[in-house]
């Protein structure tokens, strides 16, 4: 049976956002007074809000972050976005071929409307996405916990159980099975072992979405026009 609607999260699995943005966060946290490299920013902060990290790196050194620090580092990413971002191999494609099913999509981030506006004009992807962006900023709770999943399906009008989530993050993975959704977990960039450890069954190539959900080449030429 075909999901009643395809959930995307979408740093890491419509753009590929994330070697960009942790390597401008770990110099910008560095530059702070907080030594610490891109690995380990990937390893603790991917898939959650910004404000997380922000409560993490505070609770760190001990005394808050400069007041223009938040700014600075979203102008630095924002621009690095600009000159390198690119959507994720093969997602594009994937998209085409949900949508032509007429299964629907939307999209459910940690980034806040901006963000997700830039990152998604910029790659192409916005088109497939608009009246259907849904961040952390409006629900009480980020990843992990359930509430921005459930509001993006009570948003689209479907219940949870018949919603599937596309997900690369740990945080994001058990948010979605917080949520009672399935949730197929992009690995190309994670740790497939923890991915699989949270709930989540794992992938590693975009084109093995379509599949993956039951939409398969037949029944895209049948519903293509
Ligand atoms: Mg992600």
């Amino acid at each position: 049976m075909l999901p009643a609607l395809v959930v995307f999260d979408c740093d890491g699995v419509l753009v590929d956002s994330e070697t960009i943005a942790n390597r401008i966060m770990a110099e910008c946290i560095t530059a702070a007074g907080l030594p610490i490299t891109y690995e380990d920013c990937r390893s603790r902060f991917v898939g959650g809000t910004l404000q997380r990290v922000i409560d993490t790196v505070e609770q760190w050194l001990g005394r808050p972050l400069p007041p223009d620090w938040k700014a600075d580092f979203e102008t630095r990413r924002d621009a690095a976005f600009r000159a390198e971002l690119q959507p994720v191999p093969g997602v594009a494609a994937a998209i085409e071929t949900i949508r032509a099913s007429g299964v629907p999509i939307c999209v459910a981030s940690s980034g806040n409307l901006e963000k997700m506006d830039l990152t998604l004009g910029l790659t192409g992807l916005k088109e497939h996405f608009e009246g259907r962006i849904f961040s952390a900023t409006m629900v009480a709770r980020g990843k992990p916990h359930p509430d921005l999943f459930l509001f993006a399906a009570e948003q689209m009008g479907q219940m949870p159980e018949t919603c599937v989530v596309v997900e690369d993050s740990l945080l994001g993975t058990a948010a979605g099975i917080a949520a009672g959704m399935r949730v197929l977990a992009y690995a190309a960039e994670t740790d497939s072992d923890a991915l699989t450890a949270a709930g989540g069954q794992t992938f590693t190539d975009m084109r093995a979405l379509p599949g993956l959900l039951g939409i398969g080449a037949t029944a895209r030429m049948g519903a293509a026009d």
